[in-house]
């Protein structure tokens, strides 16, 4: 293989970072492991990884602080982080969603779901990085026209607000990455140069009801964000 991708596991548990590494081994990627954060960062930064999987509570610095030195320096701009979180630590979620995370696991997961999410992600590239946005979308009974600014349901037009439709579209868009409610307000509406209704929340109750597609296009991710089904 020409292009094998390298990955670098921080984990301070050792079981859970044996299984990481024997079944991304399998994969194929190159797999470079450590259990300390200080040790991890250092790595990180020598090796210039295509993706991290970072856990969230380590000795040493925390998976917050190593994210956001990974995603500040210029050097890593190609490297990717998956944040490893145990189960309710939504609110860390956000946090390192919120220092540029491209996507999360929560424990306890399968070895499957972990590395069909790792290749996910080396797939998709980076949660912030903005596609060319697409002319039209499809899903399911669902077709966002952006050129025309329409949205048609089972070919029917629906009126969404501008603010409606760009979080639909800013959603339909990276469907399958969850945002938390911060990033769409600076990644979907950041450039609106109308005064919107600061509350995500009600927007997306908004489109929910007017699309009236069940169950919803548009998942909430609870203590975290939203997403558009994948
Ligand atoms: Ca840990």
């Amino acid at each position: 293989m020409v292009n094998r991708k390298k990955i670098v596991i921080i984990e301070d548990e050792p079981d859970i970072l044996e299984v990481l590494s024997y079944n991304l081994k399998r994969e194929g990627y190159v797999v470079l492991t450590t259990l300390d954060g200080d040790a991890g960062l250092s790595l990180v930064q020598k090796e210039k990884p295509d993706l991290v999987l970072l856990d969230l509570m380590l000795p040493g610095r925390d998976g917050i602080e190593i994210c956001s030195s990974i995603k500040n320096d210029n050097d890593l701009i190609n490297t990717l982080v998956i944040m490893v979180t145990a189960k309710g630590e939504e609110s860390d979620v956000v946090l390192g969603l919120g220092v540029g995370a491209d996507d999360y696991v929560s424990k306890p997961f399968s070895p499957r779901e972990l590395v069909a999410r790792v290749k996910a992600v080396l797939r998709r590239g980076k949660l912030l990085e903005l596609k060319p946005e697409k002319e039209k979308i499809e899903y399911g009974d669902l077709l966002i026209d952006t050129q025309k600014h329409k949205v048609l349901v089972k070919r029917t037009e629906i009126k969404l607000t501008a603010t409606e439709f760009r979080i639909l579209h800013f959603l339909a868009s990276h469907s399958g990455r969850v945002f938390s409610r911060e990033q769409l307000l600076n990644k979907a509406l950041g450039d609106a140069t109308i005064v919107v209704d600061r509350n995500i929340d009600v927007h997306i109750r908004g489109i929910r009801k007017k699309l009236a597609i069940q169950p919803p296009l548009i998942e909430t991710i609870r203590g975290v964000g939203y997403r558009f089904k994948e």
